[in-house]
C-alpha cells in the first residue's frame, strides 16, 4: 500500500513537472514571438517611414524641375509681355517634353490661355488668385476647365511682374495628377503598398493606387467612416492619425480604410517657404506582416519542436540513466551480494522505521563453516541461495526476512506469542532443512537467537542481542533461545576477564595458595595443592572457576599453567634452600597444556632450571581427560619416568573412572568431594568404603578431597585411604602462610 503511494506521488510529480515544463515552453514560446513580431512591426515601420520619406523626396524633387521650368517660362512672359501669345506658341515643345497638360498664362483679368488653344477665364481659381497676390502656388487636385474631359490636373502658378514690380498676369504649368502618381513608388513591400499625398483638409492630390483611395477623395472623412466608432471626435482622430513616434517604442501605428487594417506613415512635405503643406502617407496592409510573419513562426515553432523532442530525449535518457544508477547503489546498499533479497541495511531500516512490537530472530545455519569446507565456496552459496528463495517464498504478510552474512539471516515476526514464535520457527527450520535436501545437503539445521521487539529497545540493539541469543541455542535441544539480561552480564564480565588476563599475567596478578594435604592416620602434612588466585589491582579476588573454563576456551590456559608451574617450582626450590620440611605440591594441568607440543621437555626444564628434585612437584590431571587414551597415557608415563607422580583429580565424577584405571598412568586418585558429600547416608558411606578397598587393592595411593566435618574425618579414617584434603584440616592459604607450616629442619641434622 505505501509503495503504491510512492509510485502516485512519483507519477503525480513527474506530471507536474511535465507541465511546469510545457507551460514555461509555451510561455517561451509565446514570448519569443512576440518579441519576433515586435521586431517585424519595428522593422516595417521604419520602411514605412523610409518609403515615405523617399516618396516625399521624390515630389519635392518633381515640383522643383517644375517650378524651374515654369520660373523661365514667366521670365520669358514678363521680358515680353506684349508678345505673351506668340511666345506661348513657341512653348508648345517644351509642353510635350515636360509631360504637361498645358502650358498657359492669365491676364490680369482671369482669361486663361493655354498651349492647347482653349482660353477661359479662370479668374475665381485659388492659382489665379494667389498668383495675383504676388505668391507661387501649386494647386489640390482639380477639374480641368480648360478640356472638355474633364480631367483631373494640378496647376501650378507665378505671379508675372511688370517693370514696376507689379503683378500684370500670372503664368502657369498644368499637368495630369497621374504623371505624379507615377512618381509614388508603387513597388514598395513587393506591391502590397500604398502611398498618397493629401492636404491638411484631407483632400487627396496623388495616389499611387486608386483602389485604396482616389485623388479628389478626403482620407479624413474615409477614415471617419471605418475608424470613428473608436474616437469622440474628429479632431480626437487626428491627433491620433498625427501622433509622433515616442523614443525607442514601437508605436504600432495602424489605420482602417474599406475594413482593411493597414500600418502606415504620415511624412509632411512643404513648398514655397512652408506655404504649402502636403502631407506624403505611406500604408501597407496588416495582413501583408501576418502572412510573412506567419512563414517565420512556422521555423519557430519547427525549431522549438526539434529542441523540445531534444530536449525530453535528452531528459528521458538521463531519468533512465540515474534510475539506472539509483537502483545499482540501492542494489549495493540494500541488497544481499549473495541472495539478491533484502539485507541487514535494509532490515534495520524497515523494521525501525515500520514495526513497533514483534521478535527480532537471529538464524543461524547449523555447521555451516564445516559444511562449506565440505562442500566447497561455490556450492555452499547456492545452498544459501536455495535456503533463501525458499524463505522469501514463505515469507508472510507479518513477517519480514533479510539475508546477514554467510550464513546468518535475521527475521522479524509482528507476534506478541511466544508460543506462535516458536512454531513458525520449527515450521522454518523444516523449510530450510528441505531447501538444503534439494542442494542433496541432508544434515542441515538452523539456530534461532530470539529478541523481543518493543519499547525501550532500538532495532540495533535488538539484533546485537537476538546475535547474542543464537550463541544459547547452540547449547539448547529446541535450537532456539532467548536474550536473557543476566547471562549477558555474565558472558560480558567473562569476555572482560579474558581480554584483560594477559596484561594481569605481565603484571604478576596470578598468586598461588597453597592448600596442605595431611596423613589420614597421623595427621601431619604430607603434601599441598597449588590453587591459583587472581588478585587484581583494586585488590578483589577472583576464583579459578570463573576464568580457569574461560581460558580453557580461548587456549591462554596453557600460558596459565606453565607461569604457576613456574612459580611453584621456585618457591619449592627457596624453601630447600631455607632448609624447610619440603614437602611434594601438585600442579593442575589442564587438557589443553598436556596437548600442547614438547610439554614434557619444557615442564622437566623448568623443574631443572630450579634444580629440584623431580618428586617435590606433582601433575594433577583430570579424570575426563585422561580417558582421551593411548596418546596421553604415554604422555603421563614420560612424565612419571622422570619421577614425577601423575594424580588423578576429580575421581568418581566421570563415567569412564574405572576404565580409566586401565590405562595405568596414574600414582594417586584424588576422590572427589561429590563422594565425601554423600557419605551422609549408609548407602554413600558403603560406596566410598567400596571405591576405596577396590583402587587402594589396585595399588593406588588414595587422596580424598572436600572433607569438612570430623564426622567425615571418622569414617574415612577406617577406610585405609591415605591423605585427606580439606577444608576440616587447611583452606587454601598463602605461600607466606604455608611456609610457616613447614618446620625448619635443625642446623647440622
Ligand atoms: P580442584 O583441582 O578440584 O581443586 C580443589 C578445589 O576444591 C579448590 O577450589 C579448593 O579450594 C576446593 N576445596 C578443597 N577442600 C575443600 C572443602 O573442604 N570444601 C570445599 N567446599 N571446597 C574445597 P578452587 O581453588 O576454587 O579451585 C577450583 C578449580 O580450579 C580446581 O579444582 C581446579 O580444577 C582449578 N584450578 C585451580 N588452580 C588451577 C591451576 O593452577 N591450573 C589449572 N589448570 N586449574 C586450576
Ligand atoms: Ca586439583
Ligand atoms: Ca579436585
Amino acid at each position: 500500500m505505501k509503495k503504491s503511494l510512492i509510485r502516485k506521488k512519483k507519477i503525480f510529480s513527474y506530471v507536474s513537472v511535465f507541465f511546469i515544463c510545457l507551460i514555461m515552453v509555451v510561455a517561451a514560446v509565446a514570448r519569443c514571438a512576440f518579441l519576433i513580431e515586435g521586431s517585424y512591426v519595428e522593422q516595417l515601420e521604419r520602411n514605412l517611414a523610409d518609403v515615405a520619406g523617399q516618396n516625399a523626396e521624390a515630389l519635392k524633387s518633381e515640383i522643383s524641375i517644375r517650378y524651374d521650368l515654369l520660373k523661365s517660362i514667366a521670365c520669358r512672359f514678363e521680358l515680353e509681355p506684349d508678345r505673351r501669345l506668340e511666345n506661348l506658341y513657341l512653348f508648345e515643345p517644351v509642353s510635350d517634353s515636360f509631360h504637361l497638360k498645358r502650358i498657359g498664362f492669365c491676364d490680369p483679368d482671369g482669361t486663361a490661355h493655354g498651349t492647347s488653344g482653349v482660353d477661359t477665364n479662370l479668374k475665381n481659381r485659388e492659382f489665379f488668385c494667389k498668383g495675383m497676390m504676388g505668391f507661387p502656388w501649386i494647386s489640390d487636385i482639380l477639374m480641368d476647365a480648360m478640356d472638355e474631359n474633364h480631367e483631373y490636373v494640378t496647376v501650378m502658378s507665378m505671379p508675372l511682374f511688370d517693370n514696376q514690380g507689379k503683378v500684370n498676369g500670372v503664368a502657369a504649368i498644368t499637368y495630369s495628377t497621374e504623371i505624379l502618381s507615377k512618381e509614388l513608388s508603387r513597388h514598395s513591400f513587393e506591391g502590397n503598398g500604398n502611398s498618397i499625398v493629401f492636404n491638411n483638409r484631407g483632400e487627396v492630390n496623388i495616389t499611387s493606387n486608386p483602389q485604396f483611395i482616389n485623388v479628389a477623395d478626403n482620407i479624413f472623412n474615409r477614415l471617419w467612416d471605418d475608424m470613428g466608432n473608436n474616437f469622440s471626435s474628429k479632431y480626437e482622430m487626428l491627433n491620433y492619425l498625427f501622433r509622433s513616434e515616442e523614443k525607442g517604442q514601437t508605436t504600432d501605428k495602424k489605420i482602417k480604410v474599406d475594413g482593411i487594417e493597414y500600418y502606415y506613415h504620415i511624412m509632411p512635405v512643404s513648398f514655397f517657404d512652408d506655404s504649402i503643406e502636403w502631407y506624403v502617407l505611406s500604408t501597407v496592409p496588416a495582413v501583408y506582416l501576418t502572412q510573412r510573419f506567419a512563414y517565420s513562426r512556422k521555423h519557430l515553432y519547427k525549431m522549438v519542436i526539434i529542441v523540445l523532442a531534444f530536449g525530453i530525449t535528452s531528459i528521458i535518457f538521463l531519468n533512465v540513466l540515474k534510475s539506472r544508477q539509483r537502483r545499482n547503489t540501492y542494489k549495493l546498499a540494500y541488497c544481499s551480494p549473495v541472495t539478491g533479497g533484502a539485507n541487514t541495511d535494509l532490515f534495520k531500516q524497515i523494521v525501525g522505521a515500520n514495526c513497533y512490537t514483534g521478535f527480532i530472530v537471529y538464524m543461524n545455519i547449523d555447521n555451516f563453516p564445516y559444511t562449506s569446507l565440505a562442500i566447497g565456496k561455490k556450492r555452499s552459496e547456492l545452498l544459501i541461495q536455495s535456503i533463501w528463495k525458499k524463505l522469501s517464498w514463505e515469507e508472510k504478510i507479518d513477517e519480514f526476512f533479510a539475508h546477514h552474512a554467510n550464513d546468518a539471516f535475521y527475521l522479524y515476526f509482528d507476534y506478541t506469542d511466544k508460543g506462535k514464535l516458536e512454531q513458525r520457527l520449527l515450521e522454518l527450520r523444516n523449510i530450510i532443512h528441505e531447501a538444503a535436501m534439494t542442494e542433496q545437503i541432508s544434515w542441515i539445521s538452523a539456530r534461532f537467537g530470539v529478541c523481543r521487539y518493543g519499547e525501550g529497545i532500538n532495532i540495533e540493539e535488538c539484533c546485537r542481542k537476538s546475535e547474542i541469543a543464537v550463541q544459547g541455542a547452540l547449547q539448547n535441544i529446541t535450537g532456539i533461545d532467548y536474550f536473557d539480561e543476566e547471562r549477558q552480564k555474565k558472558q560480558i564480565e567473562s569476555q572482560d576477564l579474558e581480554d584483560k588476563f594477559k596484561d594481569a599475567l605481565s603484571r604478576e596478578e596470578f598468586q598461588i595458595y597453597f592448600q596442605p594435604k595431611y596423613k589420614t592416620d597421623t595427621k601431619i602434612i604430607c603434601g599441598a595443592e597449588a590453587l591459583v588466585r587472581w588478585v587484581k589491582e583494586d585488590g578483589t579476588v577472583v576464583r579459578p572457576d570463573q576464568f580457569i573454563p574461560l581460558l580453557e576456551r580461548n587456549g591462554d590456559i596453557t600460558l596459565l599453567d606453565e607461569y604457576i608451574m613456574e612459580k611453584v617450582c621456585s618457591y619449592q626450590a627457596q624453601w630447600l634452600k631455607e632448609k624447610r620440611a619440603v614437602v611434594p605440591v601438585s600442579v593442575n594441568i589442564s587438557k589443553a597444556t598436556l596437548y600442547s607440543s614438547k610439554v614434557v621437555e619444557r615442564y622437566m626444564e623448568i623443574i631443572q632450571k630450579e634444580d629440584l628434585p623431580p618428586y617435590l612437584i606433582q601433575l594433577e590431571v583430570t579424570e575426563t581427560l585422561a580417558t582421551a587414551g593411548e596418546n596421553i597415557s604415554q604422555l603421563l608415563n614420560r612424565f612419571r619416568r622422570m619421577g614425577i607422580r601423575i594424580l588423578m583429580d576429580d575421581f568418581g565424577t566421570g563415567y569412564t573412572a574405572l576404565s580409566t584405571l586401565n590405562l595405568r598412568c596414574f600414582d594417586v586418585l584424588k576422590v572427589d568431594k561429590s563422594l565425601v558429600d554423600g557419605m551422609g547416608t549408609d548407602y554413600g558411606r558403603q560406596l566410598l568404603e567400596n571405591v576405596i578397598e577396590m583402587t587402594k587393592k589396585l595399588g593406588y595411593e588414595i587422596t580424598v578431597e572436600g572433607v569438612e566435618t570430623e564426622e567425615q574425618y571418622e569414617s574415612l579414617k577406617d577406610t585405609g585411604c591415605d591423605n585427606i584434603q580439606g577444608f576440616l584440616f587447611a583452606k587454601p592459604m598463602s605461600s607466606k602462610e604455608y611456609s610457616a607450616l613447614q618446620v625448619i629442619e635443625p642446623v647440622g641434622n
